[in-house]
């Protein structure tokens, strides 16, 4: 080992950070939903996402057995606003391009960051999956994601989802367009919803979400359905154990 190489990994050890951006540097690890890293690998492809494997308190879930809660619900402040639709290589994602719409949990504000989707749904309801979830996910400055999870299935088309699909790059990191989303169209009518506290359904898979999923599911268009899964035919994680943890069900 030269002096220079081993100056540069005791440098490392003094910075933790540091460490996790040369490692993202020189391995960018690559994750699938199927075969080669899989769900089943996610652990092990990389130091970072060690709690896909280790963790206990992980999402997706099957909700079922909630407890009923007379906590305050969530008060969304959604608005039409323009997003960046962009293909990640995992999901079609939409980037909000103001701190507009927030979600507040118990009086705490937290801000839309961005919202994407998965087929099928990735939580499940009684045991069923639906065709879609959608999964709106807000940070607070202070740190804590709050995702809200919204179950889509075939109906009536929805105009804010068909919105996102006419403007969804077919291939990963193509340009992205940048419509006016009126997202508050993308939430069912009746709010009873369910409360637990999870993770990232995706590397890497950091405790660090609360989540808020709808029991009504929305309807959108097949049309819409199948444009999405023409892009990402599955990308739904699968469940994970509940283990010592509270299920609520506000409503
Ligand atoms: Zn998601």
């Amino acid at each position: 080992m030269s002096v220079s190489r081993r100056s540069f990994l005791t440098g490392l050890a003094a910075c933790p950070l540091c460490a996790s951006i040369a490692r993202a540097e020189s391995a960018h690890p690559h994750w699938t939903y199927e075969g080669h890293g899989g769900p089943k690998e996610w652990g092990e492809l990389a130091k970072e996402f060690q709690v896909c494997a280790l963790g206990t308190q992980q999402s997706p879930i099957n909700l079922e057995a909630a407890i009923p809660a007379a906590q305050t619900a969530l008060t969304l402040s959604w608005t039409a606003q323009p997003f960046k639709v962009v293909n990640n290589g995992h999901t079609i994602q939409a980037d909000a391009l103001s701190a507009a719409n927030t979600a507040d949990l118990s009086g705490k504000v937290y801000e839309l960051k961005q919202f994407h989707f998965h087929a099928p749904s990735e939580h499940a309801l009684g045991g069923e999956r639906t065709a879609m979830e959608a999964h709106f996910v807000h940070a607070r400055p202070e740190g804590g994601l709050a995702v809200v999870g919204v179950f889509m299935k075939a109906g009536k088309a929805n105009d804010a989802f068909a919105a996102v699909m006419a403007a969804a790059p077919k291939s990963e990191g193509a340009a992205a367009a940048q419509p006016v989303i009126d997202i508050a169209r993308l939430l069912p009518e009746r709010r009873s919803l369910y409360r637990y506290e999870g993770s990232l359904t995706t590397p890497p898979c950091a405790e660090v979400v609360d989540w808020n999923v709808f029991a009504a599911p929305i309807e959108v268009g097949q049309a819409d359905i199948d444009a999405f899964r023409a892009i990402f035919p599955m990308n739904a994680r699968p469940l994970q154990a509940v283990n010592r943890r509270f299920l609520l069900q506000l409503n």
